[in-house]
């Protein structure tokens, strides 16, 4: 289908701007530059990817394996690599050779200092260094990575300031990224926007951007000025977080009730004004994206003296946090006390399909329970092998953690079942396999409501979803 619709437009059948091939620069390949390089080398053009990471550019070369799991890309990394993309560190020559540059580098949270909760910019910073010194001609830098609004006036600031000489002319073009980890490879190709941020009056850049993604329906494409833009990546993570928040304040009010919270949820999704989507009520959102944006956008709000607005937020961000040690106190109450249990912790990943463990509620809710005294084993299809990154041997309470290679093995003489990540293989457990296999009476402690309650009840365990009360046998 993707052929199609490419044959298309090289054919100039859609009547909107026709692809030309470019030579593209994606400087970081993580989440988002592994992904947006392959997908640009799929929609025709030719891609390097750098990394100065060197361990990251050998694996991209060699792999599979890869350094990350993200369904879909190791077969387009396949399929291009050696042809029209290729990986390197050597990002001044990727550079030089480039006409469009996305910068793609991590934008962590700033811890110290009197900006911390903004984003830390220094890898940004220092790649716009780079790409004054060995650009050429005409190049357009587009912002990819999660930044700060007028992060385009200090790019252009840093560019024309550490130019050499070159004599390059630079375009910088803000073009957010709304992928999300597990289906990013099909967000990239079907997404539900492109946002292009130009400068008033860059005629070029905006071209430029149009020729590169002429692939996309013209009615996905949205053009505003650069700092909209900016702004709107901001906006839809605090959107997308703040509404799991709300369904989770709701959760914690069924507790204390005889509501369901995935009833309720079911009721209010069917609104159309509200939608069905991020309505799951649980242990809250982690991943790298949300708690970064949202801090960034309290900081911004506190700058401009916003002091209401971004108390919304924190609340918000506060009570996500919150959910996870909430967790913890249900199961210390529900076997009575925690120390000398052993729990079985089913997922380390912050969501499924994929091995990113960034603010996981798994890593509070382990420290939390091994600090209880608990002995927690740890699943995880693709992210067990970073769990004692967190929990390094020898520190505590590192001891009383270990990973174990299935949830029947983990479950086998344990007190709880911790669900913590809603991994298809978790789903579709034998509940009376777990019930023959744990101490009595079992507990499940159900942080993503995957399992039907009564089905556990019906296995003799008691059961424990966040915003559904206990159920016991
Ligand atoms: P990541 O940490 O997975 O990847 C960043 C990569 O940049 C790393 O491989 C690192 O080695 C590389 N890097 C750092 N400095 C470099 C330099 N000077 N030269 C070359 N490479 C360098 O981060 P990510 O998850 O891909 O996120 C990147 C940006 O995209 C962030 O701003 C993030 O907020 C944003 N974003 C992330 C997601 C997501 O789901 N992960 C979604 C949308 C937007």
């Amino acid at each position: 289908m993707l052929y199609d619709a490419l044959t298309k437009i090289i054919n100039g059948m859609t009547g909107g701007p026709t692809m030309t091939p470019k030579q593209v620069c994606v400087v970081g390949t993580g989440y988002v530059g592994s992904v947006t390089g392959a997908v640009l080398a799929e929609l025709g053009h030719r891609v390097i990817c750098v990394d100065s990471n060197p361990e990251k550019v050998r694996q991209f070369t060699n792999g599979p394996p890869f350094p990350l799991l993200e369904p879909g890309l190791d077969e387009l990394i396949v399929r291009h690599r050696g042809r029209t993309l290729t990986f390197t560190a050597d990002l001044a020559t990727a550079i030089a050779a480039s006409e469009v540059i996305f910068v793609c580098v991590s934008t962590p949270t700033k811890l110290a200092g009197l900006a911390r909760g903004s984003f830390d910019m220094t890898y940004v910073d220092l790649v716009a260094r780079e790409i004054a010194k060995h650009a050429r001609g005409h190049v357009v830098v587009v912002e990819k990575s999660t930044v700060p609004l007028r992060t385009a006036e200090r790019i252009t600031e840093i560019l024309e300031s550490n130019m050499n000489g070159s004599g390059a002319t630079f375009h910088v073009v803000s073009n957010p990224e709304f992928l999300a980890e597990g289906t990013a490879v099909r967000d990239a190709l079907e997404p539900d926007r492109v946002l292009i941020g130009t400068k008033p009056g860059d005629d070029f850049a905006r071209r430029v951007m149009d020729e590169l993604y002429a692939y996309y329906p013209r009615e996905v494409t949205l053009h505003t000025n650069v700092w909209s833009s900016e702004l709107a990546k901001l906006a839809n993570n605090a959107f997308l977080s703040t509404k799991i928040t709300q369904i989770n304040a709701i959760a914690s009010l069924c507790d204390a009730s005889s509501a369901d919270v995935t009833e309720v949820g079911r009721a209010v999704g069917m609104d159309k004004r509200i939608g069905n989507k991020f309505l799951g009520a649980g242990i809250g959102w982690g991943g790298s994206c949300f708690g970064k944006d949202v801090r960034a956008l309290i900081y911004l709000l506190r700058n401009h003296h916003l002091e209401a607005e971004a108390h919304f937020y924190e609340a918000a961000h506060d009570l996500n946090y919150a959910l996870r040690e909430r967790f913890v106190m249900k199961m210390h109450q529900s076997l009575y006390s925690l120390r000398g249990k052993t729990v079985a912790v089913l997922g380390f990943a912050f969501k499924p399909d994929t091995d990113d463990v960034r603010d996981s509620p798994a890593i509070d809710i382990i420290r939390m329970l091994a600090e209880e005294g608990a002995s927690v084993r740890v699943v995880d299809p693709a992210a067990g092998h970073k769990v004692k990154e967190f929990f390094p041997d020898g520190n505590a309470p590192a001891e009383r953690i270990v990973v174990v290679k299935d949830a029947l093995s983990a479950l086998t003489g344990a007190d709880a079942l911790c669900l913590c990540t809603e991994w298809k293989e978790f789903r579709h457990l034998d509940m009376r396999e777990v019930a023959k296999r744990m101490n009595k009476p079992g507990w499940v402690f159900d942080g993503r409501n995957i399992y039907d309650p009564q089905a556990v009840v019906a296995a003799n365990l008691c059961h424990y979803g966040v915003g559904r009360g206990v159920r016991r046998p």
